[in-house]
């Protein structure tokens, strides 16, 4: 039924003189906008479904289509945009939470553009990296204060368990279930290719997968979907999640209809009903309890891996991460407020928690200045768009980043934020098998190995434009950062200086 008070946000634009009426466009849309009329003979379009996913857009073969924001305006209303009345029309219309997928939209600073990254000029000169070696292999877990041998010339020490990467870079949590299998098996394949790591989320491992174990994070969440005792074995590292940054403070959420036959099995839970995951670990009130979980999972897999524990940025994230990192946790993920997710209520998507920089600044300072920094081994995600904001990350504080919305990107993805839907005409996020067969997962893993090196190159080129050679003497160098439109409190927050301000 028409509905009366939403009108579309978009237009499709079709240019008749080009349009051949193939019905490509209608059978690449998922969301069933356009159809073909046998009386006129020309191709429809009901445009209140349109998602703007440019799939139609890229398939049409006379490059007929167009997909236009609509300049359809209601009175103006500085105060009252059309999204927020949109979404009062829908929320009165359906009487339930209005839903969303990928990060927020909203216009929040992204500090990552506001702060420069330093060159070597004349008295510290630059490194090339195309001529002179440059160190992009790191290590994540515990560092030891120290190291002893024995007469014999071995260790006396065993070295706690860690993660090797090539590149200072890992494929953030995405369950199977709110992604599909060909987008699964490209992130395992690119992380196998590139010496670095994916990550299951909360979704459990398909058998499948099993054989890229050395490459892959698993997950345990609150509701411990797919979690047991080979599941954790098959792993390179376990990550406990305790909270998103796209949805602080409250559980998972993967809508019924992306729960197939085979997710089901995987996740261990019924076909077909929403899995939603509890906001709380039911055992976890406080660090001693998370020191019982990682201490468990540490004996159930001989303490061979290591353990991250993963929160969303919150207001008192620094001193959450000391508490972590005494838990006996060998590295902290931090994910920002605009990371990406499957599904989750957009109020708070859009409302809950803090940016990811100054959340990191302030749990290295932190970490730093009770003496445990080298106790931990810090990951930041929530919208890591490029290698320039790898590298700012790193001279912030992190050791490494996780990237979930620039890997899928990579796949194809074009953001429409539309994943909760189950109808990603991408093959990306969606179980529906004519969708999922989109994704080429031989196409996908290359664009992802593609991404990652073009980064590593990058990276590259920036400590060398620094002076600097080893991720090492990067990590937490702010000298190498200055802000631009920074407030003074933002500069004390981030710790660095205002640009033109010398050492
Ligand atoms: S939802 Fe995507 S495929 Fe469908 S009409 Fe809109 S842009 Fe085209
Ligand atoms: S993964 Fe698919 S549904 Fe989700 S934002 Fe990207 S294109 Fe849209």
């Amino acid at each position: 039924m028409m509905d009366l008070y939403i009108r579309p946000d978009y237009e499709v634009v079709r240019n008749q003189s080009r349009c051949i009426a193939c019905r490509v466009c209608e059978r690449q849309c998922a969301n069933e906008v356009h159809s073909f009329d046998p009386e006129t003979g020309l191709m429809e379009a009901d445009e209140g479904k349109c998602v703007n996913c440019h799939r139609c857009v890229s398939l049409c073969p006379t490059h007929a289509l167009k997909i236009v924001k609509t300049d359809d305006t209601y009175r103006e209303n500085a105060n009252w945009e059309a999204q927020a009345i949109h979404e009062v029309y829908r929320q009165a219309n359906t009487g339930g939470v209005l839903l969303s997928s990928m990060g927020s939209p909203k216009p929040y600073p992204v500090f990552w553009d506001k702060l420069l990254i330093n060159a070597s000029q004349v008295t510290n000169p630059p490194i090339d990296p195309l001529r002179e070696p440059m160190e992009t292999q790191l290590y994540l877990g515990k560092r030891t204060a120290k190291i002893e041998r024995g007469k014999d010339g071995l260790l006396k020490d065993t070295l706690p368990p860690q993660l090797k990467l090539s590149v200072p870079v890992l494929f953030s949590a995405m369950s199977y279930g709110s992604i599909s299998y060909n987008a699964h098996e490209s992130l395992a394949r690119a992380a196998e290719e590139l010496g670095i790591y994916y990550n299951t989320g909360e979704g459990g491992l398909h058998r499948d997968f099993y054989k890229y174990g050395k490459n892959t994070i698993v997950q345990v969440a609150s509701g411990r979907f797919g979690v047991h005792k080979e599941y954790l074995e098959a792993a390179a590292a376990i990550e406990i999640k305790m909270g998103q940054g796209a949805k602080p403070g409250i559980g998972g959420h993967l809508p019924g209809g992306k729960i197939s036959k085979d997710v089901s099995e995987t996740r261990m839970i019924p076909q077909g009903v929403d899995a939603i995951s509890p906001a709380p670990h039911h055992d976890i009130y406080s660090i001693e309890d998370l020191k019982q979980l990682v201490d468990s999972l540490k004996e159930a897999t001989e303490y061979k891996k290591p353990i991250i524990v993963k929160i969303a940025a919150v207001h008192n994230a620094a001193a959450i991460a000391s508490g972590i990192a005494r838990s006996g946790a060998d590295i902290i993920a931090i994910d920002g407020f605009r990371g990406g997710t499957g599904a989750a209520p957009t109020r708070i998507r859009d409302n809950v928690g803090i940016p990811i920089e100054p959340a990191l600044a302030q749990i290295d300072q932190r970490l730093r200045e009770e003496g445990i920094r080298d106790n931990v081994s810090i990951i930041v995600g929530g919208s890591v768009r490029s290698s320039a904001d790898v590298v700012k990350a790193i001279a912030l504080g992190a050791d490494a980043c996780y990237i979930g919305t620039a890997a899928l990107l990579a796949l194809g993805c074009h953001l429409c934020r539309s994943c909760h839907t189950g109808k990603c005409n991408w093959g990306i996020a969606t179980q529906r098998p004519d969708l999922v067969k989109r994704l080429n997962p031989d196409l996908g893993y290359k664009r992802l190995v593609n991404l990652v090196s073009a980064w590593k190159h990058e990276i590259e080129e920036m400590m060398g434009g620094m002076g600097i050679n080893s991720l090492e003497a990067l990590r937490g160098n702010r000298l190498m950062l200055r802000g631009i439109g920074l407030s003074d409190t933002e500069l004390r927050l981030l710790g660095v200086r205002y640009a033109g301000e010398s050492l």
